[in-house]
């Protein structure tokens, strides 16, 4: 009889400490050790598999506003079936096309076989940008490297390596930007490109048509004021590498969700 109660009052307090720490760990699984035992043995717990995806986005330069940014999210809503492209498009085909585009470019980037990727072209705040994140957090979950530059910030950054007692290191940043398997370059867009500037945007692009490196570019130029801010040598090698695709809205998509 003794002995039963002993039992009760163990297990209540056992209970008990469960209960207080489950509260104080962030993983309720392994308790924030990583490992969860099963059968004896210690299989990596499945809040490593988020950690270790988190920290490859961070490093593939998706900020945490990106991170949301999933073709599951895409609002085809958003784009008008009212509203016609000189094409003859609606605006809404238009963004299901490019959409489709998109997921068929991840998928088989995903795969390693991809070898032509994507100009998204339009206004700002029409979902250009929220398509390549899309696309750069699907190919991190498919294990595919990549990294998201936003090319006004990737100058600033090459510039400021340049310049003494930095320790950013200019030939290693551009070859991770070269050789990456999948490279985002958002927002090409108007900008003072000195000739120093379009002789790192010529080389890349220039190199990635080279080795068969696919590339997702957004832009708010059309290729014409593309062939003037960066020259027409270089978007002759874009048009060459990247399928063309033209987003329009009625008004700014990010505007318009706070209304
Ligand atoms: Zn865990």
């Amino acid at each position: 009889m003794n002995h039963d109660l002993e039992k009760v009052d163990f297990s209540k307090a056992l209970n008990n400490i469960q209960h207080i720490s489950a509260e104080n760990y962030q993983c309720s699984l392994c308790h924030d050790t990583g490992w969860v035992i099963k059968d004896d043995i210690a299989n990596p717990c499945a809040c490593r598999k988020q950690g270790y995806l988190a920290r490859r986005k961070q490093n593939a330069g998706i900020t945490p506003a990106l991170l949301q940014y999933r073709f599951e999210g895409f609002n085809i809503g958003f784009y008008a079936d009212y509203l016609q492209s000189s094409s003859g498009s609606t605006y809404r085909q238009l963004a299901e096309k490019t959409l489709a585009t998109a997921k068929h470019f991840a998928a088989t980037a995903a795969k390693d076989q991809a070898r032509r990727g994507l100009l998204l072209e339009g206004d700002v705040g029409v979902g250009k940008t929220f398509l390549a994140a899309a696309i750069a957090n699907y190919l991190i979950e498919h294990d595919i490297d990549v990294l998201f530059l936003v090319v006004p910030e990737f100058l600033d950054q090459l510039r400021y390596s340049y310049q003494e007692n930095s320790n950013l290191n200019e030939s290693a940043i551009i070859d991770r930007v070269r050789q990456i398997p999948v490279l985002i370059l958002d927002d090409l867009g108007a900008h003072n490109f000195s000739p120093w500037m379009r002789n790192i945007i010529f080389s890349l692009i220039n190199y990635r048509l080279n080795n068969m490196l696919p590339c997702v570019i957004t832009t708010n130029l059309s290729l014409q004021e593309m062939n003037e801010a960066i020259g027409d040598r270089t978007v002759s090698r874009i048009i060459e590498i990247c399928e063309i695709h033209r987003l329009l809205a009625e008004k700014d998509i990010r505007l318009s969700k706070f209304k």
